[in-house]
C-alpha cells in the first residue's frame, strides 16, 4: 500500500513513521521550502503523546527538562488570587518535530511540494503540486494543516470560524529578564486574569535546534485578547497600508501595534509577567475552530488540524495529531485488505473526538469570544471566568478528561 502524505509537520509525520513501520511505502509533500524546526515554540505534552513517541523508539526524557511547578494566578499588582499544584512537563515544538523528521527517510520527504488537488479513480489516488508534478497512491492523508487544501476539496463548506480574538504570544529567553522577574516566576505556571482576557506564560525547558548546543531556558506566554473582526483587520494591515487578510507574518506587523500590546501590558498585567512580555517581540495568531463533517471519503482522509482545530486553551493539538495517526494505523492493522473499512473505523472515532475536543476549546474560551459578540446568547457557565476553573481546566490532561477518552 502507498500513502502520500501532505504536510509535513508533526501530524504529517506521525502518520507518515508510523505506516512506515506497518510496511507501507510512505512519501511526504510538504509545501514549506526548508526545515520547520526553528518556527515551533512550546508545548504541553500528554502521556499519550510519550507513549506514541515511545512505540517510533523516540525518548523524549531528556530533552523535556524539569516539571513546571505550581499554577499560580496573580492580579495586576502580582498579588496572590489561587494557586495550584500542576507538576506537569512542558516541551519545545522542535522536540517532538526534530526526531520524527529525522527518523523518517530523508528521500522519501520532499520540501516545497504544495497540493493544488487531487483525482480519485475507483483503484488509486493522484496528487497534483504547484510544480506540475503528480504522485499516485493507494491513500492520500491530508495534515495540511488549519488551511488544508485537501480538506477545501472534500467539504468547502468547512471553513476556519474566527472566535472573535486573538493569541498574542512570544518567546523570551530567560537570560534577557531581570534577576528579580526570573526569581518571581521560578518555574511555574502563571495566568492574569483581567476581565474577558487571559494572559499566561511558563517555561519551556529546552530549545533543540538544528545544529545548535546551546540550551536555553525561555519563557512562552500568550494572551488571549478580544479582537472584533474590525480590530482585526487593522492589525493584519501593515505600515504600507496592505491588509494582509486574517493574518500578518511576524515581521510586518506595525510598530505602533506592537507598542500599543507592550503598554497594555504594563498597565494590565502582573509587573513580572508583563516583563515577559516587553522584552522581545511580540507576534500574535487568530483564533479559529474548524470541524469537518467526518475524517475521510472515499481513498482521502483528514489527520490533525486539517480536519479539526480546537482552540489552544486545550493544549492539545500535536497530541490530537499523535492520536489520529494512531488509530489511522490501528485501523489498517485491524482492515489490513479493506480500505474502505479501515478508514470508516478511522473516521468514526476520530471524527467524534474531534467534534468533542473543538467543543471544550470553545467554551474554555468563550467568556473571550463573549467580550467580541456580547449579541450572543451566553450562559453563565460560559462566561466563568474563576481562577479555580481555568486553572484546572486549562490544558488538563487527557486522562483527566472523561469526555476525550474514546478508544482509537
Ligand atoms: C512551523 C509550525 C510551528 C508550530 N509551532 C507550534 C508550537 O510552538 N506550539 C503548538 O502548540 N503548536 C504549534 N504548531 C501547531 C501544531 O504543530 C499543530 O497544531 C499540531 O501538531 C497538528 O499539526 P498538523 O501537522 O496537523 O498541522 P500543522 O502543524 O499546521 O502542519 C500543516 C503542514 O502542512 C503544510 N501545508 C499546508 N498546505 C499544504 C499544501 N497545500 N501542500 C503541502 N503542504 C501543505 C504546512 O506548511 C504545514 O507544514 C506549529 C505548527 C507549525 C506548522
Amino acid at each position: 500500500m502507498k500513502a502520500l502524505v501532505i504536510g509535513g509537520s508533526l501530524g504529517g509525520l506521525f502518520a507518515a513513521n508510523l505506516l512506515l513501520d506497518l510496511g507501507w511505502d510512505v512519501e511526504v509533500f510538504e509545501k514549506v521550502g526548508d526545515d520547520l524546526a526553528a518556527r515551533g515554540a512550546g508545548i504541553g505534552t500528554h502521556r499519550e503523546l510519550v507513549a506514541v513517541l515511545a512505540d517510533l523508539g523516540i525518548s523524549l526524557s531528556e530533552d523535556l527538562g524539569a516539571a513546571v511547578g505550581d499554577r499560580i494566578c496573580v492580579d495586576r499588582e502580582g498579588r496572590l488570587v489561587h494557586r495550584a499544584p500542576w507538576a506537569h512537563v512542558m516541551s519545545a515544538w522542535a522536540n517532538v518535530y526534530r526526531p520524527l523528521k529525522d527518523r523518517f527517510p530523508a528521500g522519501r520527504y520532499h520540501f516545497a511540494k504544495g497540493l493544488v488537488s487531487f483525482a480519485e479513480t475507483p483503484d488509486y489516488v493522484v496528487a497534483n503540486f504547484e510544480d506540475g508534478m503528480t504522485a499516485t497512491g493507494d491513500l492520500l492523508i491530508g495534515a495540511d494543516g488549519l488551511r488544508s487544501t485537501v480538506r477545501m476539496q472534500l467539504f468547502p463548506e468547512a471553513q476556519p470560524r474566527y472566535g472573535g480574538y486573538v493569541a498574542w504570544r512570544g518567546l523570551v529567553e530567560e537570560s534577557l529578564l531581570s534577576p528579580a522577574a526570573r526569581e518571581k516566576l521560578s518555574d511555574n505556571y502563571w495566568f492574569v486574569l483581567p476581565k474577558g482576557e487571559m494572559a499566561l506564560c511558563y517555561l519551556v525547558p529546552r530549545l533543540r535546534m538544528p545544529g545548535q548546543r546551546r540550551v536555553f531556558r525561555s519563557w512562552n506566554w500568550v494572551w488571549y485578547d478580544p479582537t472584533t473582526e474590525a480590530e482585526l483587520a487593522d492589525l493584519c494591515t501593515d505600515a504600507t497600508g496592505r491588509n494582509h487578510g486574517i493574518g500578518i507574518p511576524p515581521p510586518l506587523i506595525r510598530p505602533d501595534v506592537i507598542e500599543r500590546v507592550k503598554e497594555n501590558a504594563r498597565t494590565a498585567l502582573a509587573p513580572h509577567i508583563a516583563e515577559v512580555i516587553t522584552a522581545g517581540q511580540p507576534f500574535f495568531q487568530s483564533i479559529f475552530d474548524v470541524e469537518s463533517p467526518r475524517m475521510a471519503v472515499g481513498r482521502v482522509c483528514l489527520l490533525g488540524d486539517a480536519a479539526f482545530v480546537a482552540r489552544p486553551h486545550v493544549g492539545m493539538g500535536v497530541t490530537k495529531g499523535a492520536l489520529d495517526a494512531v488509530c489511522l494505523r490501528n485501523s489498517f492493522q485491524q482492515h489490513p485488505a479493506d480500505l474502505s473499512s479501515a478508514l470508516d473505523r478511522y473516521s468514526s472515532l476520530r471524527t467524534e473526538f474531534g467534534k468533542r475536543v473543538v467543543a471544550r476549546a470553545r467554551r474554555l474560551g468563550a467568556f473571550v469570544e463573549a467580550v467580541s459578540y456580547p449579541e450572543r446568547p451566553w450562559t453563565e457557565e460560559q462566561l466563568d471566568q474563576s481562577p479555580e476553573r481555568l486553572l484546572r481546566e486549562v490544558a488538563a490532561s487527557l486522562s483527566d478528561i472523561p469526555e476525550l477518552a474514546l478508544e482509537i
